[in-house]
């Protein structure tokens, strides 16, 4: 197993980035430039360009990180499967010292975690939370074209109580649950979002 950690701080350390970390500054002191490119393309590096699809900020800033960790992994001879590589991306946004920190000051609320790193998208800080904190994470996207769900670590289906803080935080707008199971909703443009985080 490849040492994501490790490999996320020297990712860091070779830049000089402290938190909040911002990706499109270290693909620029790694010596990249950024562009972005058409929504439906993938992130790419070519040479000393990085492409990154055109989608909002945060998608964007992970993409820039994804491409980073990618040369990152071939410079230590590592093999560069896209799940590792998003582990060491996700790994690199949220540095787990200081991630850990913020949780234990925030107390794990995902609208303080966002504004202390505010490159990183809720889902993303969601994921990572689990991750370095234990638990699991379920993504409820309403938007225009319906309803969509992405689970990590969680059961494909929601018991009742999972299912009505959900509703609830969608209806109310409010950040609703116990501390086992809390529904934070999320206002993205056409989108609402409730992500759920279960301990
Ligand atoms: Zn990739």
């Amino acid at each position: 197993m490849v040492d994501v950690e490790g490999l996320a701080s020297e990712m860091l350390e070779s830049v000089e980035m402290g938190c909040p970390v911002h990706p499109w500054t270290m693909a620029a002191r790694a010596g990249y430039v950024v562009r972005v490119g058409p929504a439906r393309y993938p992130a790419m590096t070519l040479g000393p360009t990085i492409v990154v699809p055109d989608h909002r900020d945060e998608r964007r800033a992970f993409a820039v990180l994804h491409e980073l960790a990618h040369a990152t992994l071939r410079n230590a001879g590592l093999p560069d499967p896209e799940t590792t590589v998003d582990l060491v991306a996700s790994a690199a946004l949220l540095p787990r010292a200081a991630f850990l920190r913020d949780v234990e000051r925030t107390g794990g609320n995902l609208h303080a975690l966002k504004r202390l790193h505010p490159h990183a998208s809720y889902e993303a800080i969601a994921r990572r939370l689990v991750a370095v904190c234990g638990g699991a994470v379920t993504v409820h996207d309403v938007g225009p074209r319906g309803h969509r769900s992405r689970t990590a670590g969680a059961p494909r289906r929601l018991g009742a109580l999972a299912r009505s803080l959900v509703l609830e935080a969608h209806h109310g707008g409010e950040v609703v649950g116990p501390d086992e199971a809390r529904a934070y909703p999320i206002k993205d443009g056409a989108w609402s979002r409730v992500v759920l985080v279960t301990r």
